[in-house]
């Protein structure tokens, strides 16, 4: 019987066989590539988790906290300011205010401006003052991929002054 040498050939030469081996070759590569993608998200989500823990403390550097909000989204931020309101810290982080009143209406009326105002996030701080620094700070976070951050450009992120009302 005759050695079946041609499934053996190390490099094999017929278009199918070679396009066969491309794929096994991209499929592996793919493989390895998502597999340090997953390991770069996963390091990424950690350290937005460790940022909003170390947030939900009052902080008082304000270029600290500047440069920790690169490395999370609007929506940790979002956890943030509700995590904080909850244990009735006011939610705009480098503020050390308690929260003292809650509105209880969830809507407000301006018959001036004929706008209705949405207070649901209001509890959350301890002034209007405050909300409105904590919704200019947020406006100004990333919203794209965490992991995708080191190929972006990133803005000066800027707090409104204390003066701001
Ligand atoms: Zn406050």
């Amino acid at each position: 019987m005759e050695p079946r040498s041609r499934s053996k050939s190390p490099k094999p030469r017929s278009p199918a066989s070679r396009r066969a081996a491309a794929v096994r070759k991209l499929r592996r590569m793919n493989e390895e590539q998502l597999k340090a993608a997953l390991l770069k998200k996963k390091e990424c989500n950690d350290k937005a988790h460790k940022i909003v823990e170390k947030l939900i403390d009052p902080i008082e550097d304000e270029k600290m906290l500047l440069k920790m909000l690169v490395d999370i989204n609007q929506s940790h931020y979002q956890d943030i300011t509700e995590e904080r309101a909850i244990m009735k810290l006011c939610g705009y982080p480098i503020c050390k205010e308690v929260i003292e009143e809650i509105p209880k209406q969830q809507f407000h009326i301006s018959v001036a401006t004929k706008t209705v105002y949405d207070l649901t996030d209001r509890k959350n701080f301890c002034s209007g003052s405050c909300m409105k620094k904590s919704n200019f700070l947020k406006s100004q976070l990333l919203t794209s991929p965490l992991w995708m951050r080191d190929q972006e450009d990133i803005p000066d992120f800027k707090l409104l002054s204390l003066d701001d009302k």
